[in-house]
Order: C-alpha cells, then sequence, then structure tokens
C-alpha cells in the first residue's frame, strides 16, 4: 500500500510584522529542465515590490543561486539576499562572498568532460560551489554522485549537498539556517516573526531557524519528513498566496 502523503495545512494569512524568507527554484519559480531557463514573470516581481513596502523591507530570498544571479533574475529588483545557501549574504547592500579553492578548477574541468557525455546534465560553475544538474539527463545521476564523491578528496573543507535532481560540492559551515539567522539578527528582519518558505531538503535549516525563534515553515509541495509546519501545493499555489498578501495588506492599510 502507497503511503499517505502528510497533509499540512495552509499558511495563516499574511501579517506586516513578518520577516519573509523565500527560497526561489521550486517555491516563486517552476523548475525547467537547465537552471538558465528559469524565468520571473513581471506580475511576480511586482508582487515582491508591493510585498517588501509592506514588510518594510523585511523580505528577503533564499536560494542555492548566486547573488548576482538573483539580481538578475528578479530585475530591477535588489533584496537582501543569501545565495549559495548562504555562503554570500547581503543585507543593507553589503555583500560577503567567501574565496574559490584552486582545485576547483580541475574538478570543474573533470566534471564538465563527464557531463558532456550526457546531453542534458549541466555542470553549474557557482564560484566556490559546483552544482551538478541531471534534470534533463536522469542516466547522468549515478555516475555524477561517483564524481563527486571521489572529487571531495581534492576538495578538504568541502560537502556533498543533495537538492532536486542536482548535487552541489560546497564548503562546509554555511547554510539556509545560518543565513536566516544572520539576516534575522539585523534590522529591518530584528524582532519580526519569520517565515520561511521552500520546498527543498537544503530549505529543512531554514524551517528548523524560524521555528527556533517564534514563526514556522512552509513547504512547497509534499516531501516528508519536514520541519515545515503549513504547507503549499506548488510554486503557483505561493504565487497566488503572496499576490492575496498584497491584497489583504492593502485592504488593512489605516486611513
Ligand atoms: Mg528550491
Amino acid at each position: 500500500m502507497a503511503a499517505q502523503i502528510p497533509h499540512r495545512p495552509p499558511p495563516p494569512a499574511f501579517s506586516p510584522d513578518w520577516a519573509l524568507f523565500l527560497d526561489v527554484d521550486g517555491t516563486l519559480l517552476d523548475f525547467a529542465d537547465l537552471p538558465d531557463e528559469v524565468h520571473a514573470a513581471p506580475a511576480l516581481i511586482a508582487t515582491l515590490d508591493a510585498l517588501r513596502d509592506q514588510l518594510d523591507g523585511a523580505l528577503a530570498l533564499v536560494s542555492g543561486r548566486t547573488l548576482a544571479q538573483l539580481d538578475a533574475l528578479f530585475a530591477p529588483l535588489l533584496l537582501p539576499a543569501a545565495g549559495l545557501h548562504g555562503l554570500e549574504l547581503r543585507d543593507n547592500g553589503h555583500a560577503i562572498a567567501h574565496a574559490r579553492p584552486v582545485a576547483l578548477d580541475d574538478v570543474l574541468t573533470a566534471a564538465r568532460a563527464l557531463a558532456a557525455k550526457y546531453p542534458g546534465a549541466l555542470v553549474e560553475d557557482k564560484g566556490t560551489t559546483l552544482a551538478l544538474h541531471w534534470r534533463g539527463a536522469p542516466a547522468a545521476e549515478e555516475p555524477l554522485h561517483e564524481f563527486a564523491t571521489s572529487a571531495l578528496i581534492e576538495l578538504p573543507g568541502y560537502h556533498l549537498q543533495p537538492g532536486n535532481r542536482v548535487l552541489e560540492l560546497r564548503p562546509d559551515g554555511a547554510h539556509k539556517g545560518e543565513a536566516v539567522l544572520a539576516l534575522l539578527a539585523t534590522p529591518p528582519f530584528h524582532g519580526r516573526r519569520p517565515v520561511f518558505v521552500g520546498d527543498d531538503l537544503t530549505d529543512e535549516h531554514g524551517f528548523a531557524a524560524v521555528d527556533c525563534h517564534g514563526g514556522f515553515g512552509v513547504l512547497v509541495g509534499a516531501r516528508s519528513p519536514s520541519a515545515a509546519r503549513y504547507g503549499l501545493h506548488d510554486p503557483a499555489a505561493v504565487r497566488e498566496w503572496l499576490e492575496q498578501a498584497v491584497i489583504l495588506s492593502q485592504t488593512q492599510e489605516p486611513g
């Protein structure tokens, strides 16, 4: 008998005292076979812009993408953001980036040679991390896993971060939970109720972090187990929820 997918209740109605942390791929935006094929619709950008105003600036993107990729995706918005799962962090315009180890160049070259054998597979160079994608090439999953495991020998201080049809080689010591806590310690996030919306395993760190600070997580999809208390079906449901939040907060405005 198939396991029952746990049903999480929808999140509560928007409140302007939240600090809102949003994952991007699989949460705000639908997946595409390749990361570059993903686009943010103008309506979504307008919604995020309006929500940021309603939250007095306490809206951040928390993603595995680089800050540069996030800025390009959501242009002209320049939101507070954590890139590379927290290795890059920008609060009030100040960005922190980590150094790239020399050995990563050789690993990149070898990974690209391997991926080239599987049309649709992709190796994404993110500066301090490498992401091995097989969404467009399921047969590449096992060889990319084996490759990444052996590449760790050349990369002390690195570990493997599994995601949704992607495996990332990344430095130890940064995850989405730490990124949320770092932002939550600073204005305009400080003192607000943190809400984290995400779909992936990497988002569990974010769910746990907001749970410890009086907030809650919202899981997109039906992955189990999860520390998120609430759920939304898919990115379309997240976008609709955010649109409703804008409408609700506008009707709540005094005067
Ligand atoms: Mg995601």
